[in-house]
C-alpha cells in the first residue's frame, strides 16, 4: 500500500505504523504534511507554555538510560528549596506563560510528598489559581496522586518508557522499584483520579524496533491519553547503556524517527497535547520548531534557576544549560514565529481530547 492510500485510513494498523515510521524521501514529506494540516484543523496553530522547573535531580531509580540515576556518583545532587521553586513559579506567572511543569527525580517519601503539596497550594495562592500546573514526579502511591490533585495539580507526565514489557525491562534493572506493570499501574490510578495524563517514550533506545514503536503508538491510542512527549534517546556515558553506543541510529536519523513518531501520533490522535521535547533541540538547534511543525503543541521553556541546569544532565550536551528563565523567554516567541504558529499567553492550554471526554461523559 502507499503511504498516500495508508494516510486516508480512518485507523492504522500495526502493519501501516511501521510503514510511516519508515518513511523517507517524499513519503516522509506526504506524511508532515498529513500530520500538519491535521493539527491546524483539530487544534489550530497554538503553541501552549509550560515552564520546566528542574526540582531535583535525587533520584531512588537506576533507569539504564538515564544520567541522574542512583548509581552515577558523579552527579552533583541538589534539590530547589520551596523558595526557589516559587521565585521560578512566579517568574512563569509574571511572563503569562499559563502553565509550570514540576519534574523531578524519584523520591519516595512523606517529607517529598509534603514540600510539593506546600508548593502547589502556595503557587496556587499566589496566582489566584491561574498558573496551571503539570506534575512529573515518577511513581508514588495512589493517597499521594490523591494528595497532588487535591491541592490543584491537574496534569501527569509520567513515560511508560517502552510499552513492551521485555524490552522494558532491558533498559532497567530487574528489581520491584522497576517494574513494568507498576508503572502501567500508576497511569492507570493517575487517570482514575482524574489527571490529565501524559505518557511517552523515548525513541532510537538499544534494542528498540520499528515494532516496538508502533506498539507505542497503539499503546497511547488504546490507553485514550490526553498527552505525550517523546524524545530520542541519548546516550550518556555514565550510564550501563552506553555500552550499547556503537549500534545506535546516527543521531540525526534518531531525530527523524522521533518526528515520524509525532506526525504519526497526531494523526491517529487529533487532539491530544505533543510537547516539542528539549531532546530534540539537543540533536538540531530548531528541532523542536521542526516537531511544531508536523504535530507537536506544547513547549516546555526550562525556568529552572540556571546554576543547577548542569546537574540535570539527564543526556549529553542537553541544550540551554547555560542559560537562564530571562534568556528562554526572549527567544519563545521568536522561535514560534519562525513556523507560523502563535504562542497562547496566560491560558492553561488543556489538552482539548481530555475536554472532549469530559463532555461525552457529561451527556451520557
Ligand atoms: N522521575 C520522573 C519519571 O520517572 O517520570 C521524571 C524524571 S525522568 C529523568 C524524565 C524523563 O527523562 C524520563 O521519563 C526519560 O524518558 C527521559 N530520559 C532519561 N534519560 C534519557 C536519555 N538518556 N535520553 C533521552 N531521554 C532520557
Amino acid at each position: 500500500m502507499s503511504i498516500h492510500e495508508i494516510l486516508e485510513k480512518p485507523e492504522f494498523t500495526k502493519s501501516d505504523i511501521v510503514q510511516l515510521l519508515s518513511a523517507s524521501g517524499e513519503d516522509e514529506k506526504l506524511l508532515f504534511k498529513h500530520a500538519a494540516s491535521v493539527k491546524e484543523k483539530s487544534i489550530g496553530t497554538t503553541v501552549y507554555l509550560r515552564g520546566l522547573i528542574e526540582m531535583s535531580n535525587v533520584c531512588a531509580k537506576d533507569c539504564l538510560y538515564c544520567g541522574i540515576r542512583k548509581s552515577n556518583s558523579r552527579v552533583n545532587r541538589y534539590s530547589l528549596d520551596e523558595k526557589e521553586v516559587m521565585t521560578a513559579i512566579e517568574f512563569a506567572y509574571k511572563n503569562r506563560y499559563g502553565s509550570v511543569a514540576i519534574q523531578s527525580g524519584e523520591i519516595n517519601s512523606p517529607a517529598f510528598t509534603d514540600k510539593i503539596n506546600q508548593i502547589l497550594k502556595a503557587s496556587k495562592k499566589l496566582t489566584n489559581g491561574e498558573i496551571g500546573i503539570t506534575l512529573s514526579c515518577g511513581e508514588q502511591s495512589e493517597e499521594t496522586y490523591r494528595t497532588w490533585f487535591e491541592s490543584g495539580a491537574h496534569r501527569y507526565l509520567l513515560r511508560i518508557e517502552s510499552s513492551t514489557e521485555e524490552l522494558y525491562s532491558k533498559i532497567h534493572p530487574n528489581d520491584n522499584s522497576h517494574n513494568f506493570s507498576r508503572r502501567l499501574n500508576a497511569l492507570r490510578i493517575l487517570k482514575e483520579i482524574g489527571y490529565q495524563v501524559g505518557t511517552g517514550v523515548m525513541v532510537g533506545l538499544p534494542f528498540q524496533t520499528l515494532e516496538h514503536l508502533a506498539d507505542d503508538l497503539l499503546f497511547m491510542k488504546d490507553f485514550d491519553v490526553d498527552m505525550c512527549g517523546m524524545g530520542p534517546y541519548i546516550e550518556h556515558k555514565d550510564t550501563p547503556l552506553y555500552a550499547y553506543k556503537d549500534d545506535l541510529l546516527p543521531l540525526n536519523e534518531r531525530f527523524k524517527l522521533t518526528l515520524r513518531m509525532i506526525a504519526t501520533l497526531r494523526i491517529m490522535m487529533k487532539d491530544i497535547n505533543i510537547v516539542a521535547t528539549t531532546a530534540l533541540q539537543t540533536i538540531d538547534k530548531i528541532g523542536r520548531e521542526k516537531a511544531i511543525q508536523i504535530g507537536a503543541n506544547i513547549l516546555m521553556p526550562n525556568i529552572t534557576p540556571g546554576k543547577y541546569r548542569d546537574s540535570y544532565a539527564l543526556y549529553e550536551n542537553k541544550p540551554c544549560t547555560d542559560e537562564n528563565a530571562d534568556d528562554c523567554k526572549n527567544c519563545i516567541d521568536v522561535r514560534v514565529h519562525l513556523v507560523n504558529h502563535q504562542v497562547g499567553y496566560a491560558v492553561w492550554g488543556d489538552s482539548q481530547h481530555f475536554k472532549r471526554k469530559q463532555k461525552i461523559n457529561k451527556k451520557s
